[in-house]
């Protein structure tokens, strides 16, 4: 039945008017439902909750009246209360305690009166510890030319369950004494959540790798350590899972999350990885978490590393992470990626002229 009007101008203007209050009606819906986000856990409630949905569409559909048949209704609904779950989704982002607010300043944690997330630095050290000789051989040298940061696999995540898993407790021991004798600051990965207090007891720096960055059980045992944490990007993460990620620690409360950008998987064969050099700047608008590259495991060869770590530095990394091997060729583990201690050297030395843009020829 059509409503009565006198002119069509009229009928225009209600429907102008009925169009700002579907605008004002639309709107504050969708903040009562961002509201509604405070009475819900920001790490494990998903922002849609299907049964909701499903029963405020069948209040809907008993009440309408028409013209529009049930499953137009639907069809509309649904439209709205996407775009509502999108903007809420949105929202939650920035009430992460991870988020960085504006103004909010880059984060810097001290270990041992070392600061990471101020100066730019190097993490450099074997893929995995093989024997307090091998260490020390590499951090003699890397001291030497002024690197604190030490790292060194005690617990190896490897594809294959044969290959060399890492020397364990006797490698962490190894590691914590080579860190001492230098007085360097050791840094590590833990894989599983039930090793995190013997982890922490010896190493400074914890890092979790990137098969286990959808680790949730490990990502909240780190957050109750008081220990910085080096959370490696998933191969497969996009950045908002990689932010809910470091959310999870700091959750718990651990503030001292350091992100790191490791690559990540394409189609690209000639690199083990693709170096996504664009989360670096992304990830320090996204929080105030210090943001570093790991090199080695993006390139997977060692003939790219330099203009990789100048890249890196270049776009605001607060640190790099290389792979240094006494002997590369006869290394336990990812023997075709790590530098021998002078080849880094030289690499170091390097750097500052990429920056300059003063390339040294080949
Ligand atoms: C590592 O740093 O030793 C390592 C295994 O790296 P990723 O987790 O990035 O593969
Ligand atoms: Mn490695």
């Amino acid at each position: 039945m059509p409503l009565k009007y006198r002119s069509l101008p009229e009928l225009r203007r209600d429907i102008d008017t009925c169009n700002l209050e579907l605008l004002s009606l639309v709107s504050k819906r969708a903040k009562l439902a961002i509201s509604a986000l405070q009475f819900r856990d920001k790490v494990t409630d998903d922002v849609f909750e299907p049964e909701r949905q499903l029963e405020m569409l069948a209040t809907l559909v008993k009440a309408n009246q028409g013209p529009f048949s049930d499953d137009k209704i639907v069809s509309i609904f649904r439209e709205i209360f996407q775009h509502i779950l999108d903007l809420m989704s949105q929202e939650r982002k920035t009430t992460l305690k991870v988020h960085r607010k504006q103004g909010d300043p880059d984060q810097i944690y001290e270990i041992n009166g070392h600061k990471i997330g101020d100066q730019p630095i190097y993490i450099a050290g074997p893929c995995a510890i093989e024997s307090e000789e091998q260490l020390d051989n590499v951090a003699k040298v890397l001291r030497q030319h002024g690197v604190i940061f030490l790292r060194g696999g005690a617990f190896k995540p490897r594809s294959s369950p044969y290959a060399f898993q890492g020397m364990g407790e006797r490698g962490l021991k190894v590691l914590r004494d080579v860190a001492h004798r230098y007085g360097m600051v050791s840094v590590t990965e833990v894989m599983d959540p039930r090793s995190v207090e013997m982890v922490a007891a010896y190493a400074d720096v914890l890092q979790v790798g990137t098969r286990n960055m959808y680790n949730y059980p490990l990502l909240r045992e780190l957050g109750k350590i008081n220990k910085p944490v080096l959370l490696k990007r998933g191969f497969s993460a996009t950045l908002d899972e990689f932010l809910f990620a470091a959310e999870y620690i700091v959750a718990g409360g651990n503030y001292q999350v350091i992100l790191c950008e490791r690559g990540i998987r394409t189609f690209t064969k000639e690199t083990r990885n693709t170096l996504d050099i664009s989360s670096v700047p992304l990830l320090r608008k996204m929080t105030g978490c210090p943001v570093i590259v790991d090199v080695s495991h993006a390139a997977g060869r060692t003939d790219i590393l330099e203009p990789l770590v100048a890249a890196a530095f270049a776009v605001g990394a607060k640190g790099v992470m290389i792979e240094v091997h006494p002997c590369p060729p006869v290394a336990r583990s990812d023997a075709d990626q790590q530098l021998t201690p002078e080849e880094f050297v030289k690499l170091k030395d390097n750097i500052h002229s990429y920056i300059m843009g003063n390339l040294p020829s080949d």
